[in-house]
C-alpha cells in the first residue's frame, strides 16, 4: 500500500487535496508542488482510472511538471495540476463540476485551473460559476485567453528553428525535411509555419483522413504513423504523444534534431541521456512547448496583451539556447539541464 509520500513525483508537494463530494459523485484530487514563484497552476484533467493509486500517480506528475515548465517559462506562476476521476461511463455533470469549483475556490488561489484532457471550454465556463481561481475562459476577439494551441504551436515553431540553427548552421527552414508526428491543433500550427518557410512535411496521424487533409493543405506528405519515427529527416516533431523517446525508438532515430510539443516525450530520465550519446539535438518538451501556458498566465494574471504573449513566447528559443550552451559545457544532457534550472528557479535546487 503507497502513501502519498512514496511516489516518485512526490517530492515535497506543498499541498495534495481529496476532494469527495458524495451528491454529484466528485472524486478529485489538487495537487501543488510548488507555490515559491506564485500560485500553482496547471489544469484539471478528467480521465477513467483502472485505480485510484493511478489518478495520485498521475497528478503529482503533472503537477511537478507544471512547476517546471512555468518556471522556465519566466512566468509568476508556481505548479500544480487536477484530476477527477471518472467513472468508466465518463459522467460529467454541472454538479459535479460545480463541486470542483468550490473546491478550487476553498483554496484561495494557492490553485488556479485550466483546461486539460477530457475538459472543455463550456466546462471552464461551469467551474468559473463557483471559483474565481479559472483561466482559460473565452474572450472577446483581439483580447488575452481562449484556445492555447496556436500559441503552443508558434513556441514549437520558433524552437524548432533555434534547433536547427544550432545543430544545422542554417537560419532557415528551407529546403528542410520535417517528419511531424501529428495533425491536431499544435502539429497544424508547426506544419504551416514551417510549411510557408520552404520546409517539406512528411506527418503522420492515426486519423489518416486528419494527417492527409494536413498534408494536402502544406504540399506535403502523409506517412504511415509506425514509419514516422525512423524517417530520414532534417527534424523529427513529436507533437501527439507521450513517452514516444524509449531506449528502442532512440536506437533507430534517422535524424539531427527532436523538437516538437507533445508533452513527456521521453519515457524515462535515462533516454534524455541516450538521445544526447547518439548526438541528436533534443528540446527538452516542456521549455519549448509552453507558449499555450503563457497564453493563459497572461489572461489570468491581467498583465499583458497579445504583443506582450508574442515577446513572452519569443523568448522561448532563447532559453533553449541556454540549455544547449550549458549541455555542451557540462556534457550533461539538455533534458537534465533543464530540470536542474527548473529546480534552482524555484528554489529547491
Ligand atoms: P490534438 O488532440 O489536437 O492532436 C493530437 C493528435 O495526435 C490527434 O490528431 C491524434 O489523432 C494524434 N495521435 C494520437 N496518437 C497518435 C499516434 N500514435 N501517432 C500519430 N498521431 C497520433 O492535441 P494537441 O493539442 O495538438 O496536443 C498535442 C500534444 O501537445 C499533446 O502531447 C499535448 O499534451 C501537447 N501540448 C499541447 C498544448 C496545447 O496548447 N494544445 C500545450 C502543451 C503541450
Amino acid at each position: 500500500m503507497h502513501s502519498p509520500w512514496d511516489y516518485p513525483d512526490f517530492d515535497d508537494h506543498e499541498i495534495v487535496h481529496f476532494v469527495t463530494h458524495r451528491d454529484s459523485g466528485l472524486c478529485a484530487v489538487i495537487a501543488v508542488h510548488s507555490t515559491t514563484l506564485g500560485p500553482g497552476a496547471g489544469g484539471v484533467r478528467f480521465w477513467h482510472y483502472e485505480e485510484p493509486g493511478e489518478a495520485l500517480r498521475d497528478v503529482l506528475r503533472l503537477s511537478r511538471g507544471m512547476s517546471f515548465k512555468n518556471a522556465m517559462a519566466g512566468l509568476p506562476l508556481g505548479g500544480g495540476k487536477a484530476v477527477i476521476l471518472a467513472s468508466a461511463e465518463r459522467r460529467k455533470t454541472p454538479d459535479m463540476l460545480a463541486a470542483y469549483g468550490r473546491a478550487v475556490e476553498s483554496l484561495g488561489g494557492r490553485y488556479v485551473t485550466a483546461e486539460d484532457v477530457g475538459m472543455n471550454v463550456a466546462d471552464l465556463v461551469e467551474i468559473a460559476g463557483h471559483t474565481r481561481y479559472v483561466a482559460g475562459l473565452p474572450v472577446a476577439a483581439g483580447a488575452v485567453g481562449g484556445d492555447p494551441g496556436p500559441h503552443t504551436s508558434y513556441g514549437v515553431f520558433l524552437g524548432i528553428k533555434a534547433a536547427v540553427r544550432r545543430a544545422l548552421g542554417k537560419d532557415s527552414l528551407a529546403g528542410l525535411h520535417l517528419a511531424v508526428q501529428g495533425a491536431g491543433s499544435v502539429a497544424g500550427g508547426v506544419v504551416r509555419r514551417a510549411a510557408g518557410e520552404g520546409a517539406h512535411i512528411s506527418l503522420a496521424d492515426i486519423d489518416r483522413g486528419r494527417a492527409e487533409a494536413l498534408a494536402a493543405e502544406v504540399g506535403g506528405e502523409a506517412v504511415d504513423p509506425d514509419s514516422i519515427m525512423t524517417l530520414e529527416a532534417d527534424v523529427l516533431s513529436p507533437n501527439a504523444l507521450g513517452a514516444i523517446l524509449t531506449e528502442e525508438s532512440i536506437a533507430v532515430l534517422n535524424v539531427p534534431v527532436v523538437a516538437g510539443g507533445a508533452n513527456n516525450q521521453l519515457a524515462t530520465p535515462a533516454d534524455g541521456h541516450r538521445i544526447h550519446q547518439r548526438g541528436i539535438l533534443y528540446a527538452p518538451d516542456y521549455v519549448i512547448n509552453a507558449g499555450g501556458i503563457i497564453n493563459v498566465s497572461t489572461e489570468y494574471l491581467k498583465d499583458g496583451d497579445q504583443q506582450t504573449v508574442r515577446r513572452r513566447i519569443e523568448q522561448i528559443p532563447v532559453r533553449l539556447e541556454e540549455i544547449w550552451s550549458e549541455s555542451a559545457a557540462t556534457g550533461r544532457n539538455p533534458a537534465e539541464v533543464a530540470d536542474v534550472m527548473a529546480m534552482r528557479l524555484i528554489g529547491r535546487g
